[in-house]
């Protein structure tokens, strides 16, 4: 018999990214607020209950997304099978949406989704925790993909606590042009640059989005190494501004920038604007999670 399933893959953007020193295990510390947002890849996984070898299929419709064991997505459903010693083969698919090595964790939300999936398809009906154990050996952001919603992650970015926050007073447009930028590249680049600017708290971008308030004092690390080398970047960042956005930060290790807006209207002229200049623009919401 065959069991299938398909969910939306949501990406995140980084509100606030303070990336501290190198630790003597090669780590570095973070600070962040991430917001999960409605971007998103579908992802389907296919159980076939007459199958009793334990493996794992992948396809992708895009092409810079390897469709072997290295997808995040394979390795995610391999390790479901692995720690429930499941003797299955499955089928994973992936329809491609968010763009690659942007900063957006696009591989991250599928291996999360893969994880989420698998949890009902084979009936194991895990705790969150424990899915988000073994998503944090495959990635630093896939645990928050599972969890999602407003999360602060300190530590490696491996504790996370959800933000309980009212409706979010905004909308977002999240524009991508050029190159993908490689983590590990840039997490090089951040050791060899001092910080010059001072950093913003970021209890500031805490408590403004729980009184419901346009964020304050956003800030991303991650700007100061990839802004220099990614002048397209820094041009949609000034764009967007020009364009009515209340605050622009390129997310994560970039080098995709977003917008917030107050008026989503706004927000469709600016996507309209980029349209224009061939630059690929993507709106969408924050994704609100109700927690108790
Ligand atoms: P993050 O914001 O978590 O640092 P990112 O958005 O910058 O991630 P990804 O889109 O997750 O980057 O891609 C990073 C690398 O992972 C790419 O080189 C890509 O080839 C590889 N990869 C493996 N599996 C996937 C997947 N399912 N989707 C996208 N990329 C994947």
């Amino acid at each position: 018999m065959i069991l299938t399933k398909t969910i939306k893959s949501y990406a995140k953007i980084n509100l606030y990214l303070n990336v501290g020193a190198k630790r003597p295990d090669g780590y570095h510390d973070v600070e962040s607020v991430m917001q999960q947002v409605t971007l998103f890849d579908y992802v389907t996984v296919l159980r076939d209950t007459d199958t009793t070898v334990r493996g794992v299929k992948i396809t992708c419709t895009d092409r810079l997304v390897p469709s072997d064991d290295r997808n995040i997505a394979a390795k995610c459903a391999m390790a479901f099978l692995d720690k429930y010693g499941i003797d299955s083969e499955v089928s994973v698919s992936i329809d491609k949406r968010i763009p690659v090595a942007a900063g957006l964790a696009g591989g991250s939300t599928d291996g999360a989704a893969v994880l989420a999936i698998m949890n009902s398809l084979f009936d194991v009906n895990a705790p969150m925790d424990e899915l988000c154990a073994i998503a944090a050996k495959l990635g630093a952001d896939i645990p928050f993909c599972l969890i999602g919603g407003t999360c602060t992650a300190s530590g490696i970015g491996e504790i996370l606590t959800p933000v309980k926050t009212p409706v979010l007073p905004y909308h977002i447009l999240i524009c991508n042009a050029g190159h993908g930028v490689s983590t590990p590249q840039a997490y090089a680049k951040l050791d060899e640059t001092p910080v010059t600017e001072p950093v913003p708290s970021m209890q500031d971008v805490l408590t403004s989005i729980q009184n419901g308030e346009m964020p304050r004092n956003l800030y991303n690390s991650f700007e100061r190494v990839i802004l220099p080398e990614h002048a397209e970047a820094s041009q949609i960042r000034r764009d967007m501004l020009a364009l009515g956005a209340e605050i622009s930060l390129m997310s994560g290790s970039g080098p995709s920038v977003f917008g917030l807006f107050t008026d989503a209207e706004a927000r469709d002229r600016a996507k309209a604007a980029f349209d224009m200049k061939g630059i690929l623009a993507m709106p969408c919401e924050p994704v609100i999670k109700k927690i108790k």
